[in-house]
């Protein structure tokens, strides 16, 4: 299975995408800025979104993905995300106001969005691989997926600061491989980091000593702020260099 890197960003300008990943051609993780690194033909592809949460980072570009690929496809386009994220896309985005309510479009009966409720704990198919919802603590509720091609797991946590249950989860899974983590800012933002919920270099490495088998996993640090995103990587692999550590890289596609 393959997993193509379309924006791993925490920010925007020339070179930073945020954050969206295509799983095989059809099933998208996240819908931030990268899906701007798609062709139409390959937008008109997708038929389940899969959101970690309802920032906007994370869901800049679905409001715009639906309405550009409407009269390319018969099928609706299904969003999966848990109940407060699906909620929060009801009532302050597709409300008439900032976009149109495409759950209603073209018809009530028929529209080219569905909002499908996926919570923690549970596995649904889709692109040939088993995705699991698993529990992360951010400010808003939110979700990790964990990936299953059959041959080997790849999770990847959104946004999330440390959190025993998303540990517990991850280390249930006997196939887990590669590991997308999120960083988000620098050490000295480390009180920002806390308050809203983000790892920082120190944070990140103190709670990876929760990963039970760490010589199997490829650790991939994912959602550095632009503004400090080579000072984070550098306290990242200061502190981390004992683990299987590297930086995402927009573009990047991981088999697994
Ligand atoms: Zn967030
Ligand atoms: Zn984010």
């Amino acid at each position: 299975m393959q997993l193509r890197i379309l924006g791993c960003s925490g920010g925007i300008g020339a070179g930073n995408r945020t954050t969206a990943l295509l799983l095989g051609r059809h099933v998208l993780i996240d819908a931030g800025t990268g899906l701007g690194e798609l062709t139409m033909d390959e937008l008109a592809q997708i038929d389940h979104v899969f959101l970690t949460h309802a920032h906007m980072d994370h869901i800049a570009c679905l409001p715009m993905l639906i309405d550009t690929v409407f009269s390319k496809r018969t099928q609706p386009i299904t969003v999966h995300g848990c109940s407060a994220t699906l909620a929060a896309l009801r009532e302050h985005v597709f409300n008439w106001r900032i976009w149109p309510d495409f759950t209603a479009i073209p018809s009530p009966e028929a529209g080219m969005l569905r909002l499908c409720t996926f919570e923690a704990g549970e596995t649904r198919s889709a692109a040939g691989c088993g995705i699991t919802a698993l529990p992360v603590r951010h400010t808003v509720p939110a979700l990790a997926y964990a990936l299953d091609s059959g041959h080997s797991t790849l999770v990847f946590s959104g946004d999330t600061a440390d959190c025993a249950e998303f540990w517990g989860a991850v280390n249930a899974l006997p196939q887990l491989a590669t590991l997308i983590i999120e960083t988000a800012f620098a050490d000295h933002e480390q009180a920002l980091a806390e308050v809203s919920r983000h790892f920082s270099p120190r944070q990140l490495i103190a709670a990876l000593s929760q990963l039970a088998r760490p010589e199997q996993v490829q650790i991939l640090i994912t959602h550095l702020k632009p503004a400090d995103q080579e000072l984070t990587m550098r306290e990242v692999l200061a502190s981390g260099g004992h683990y299987r550590i590297a930086r995402l890289a927009q573009g990047q596609t991981i088999e697994f």
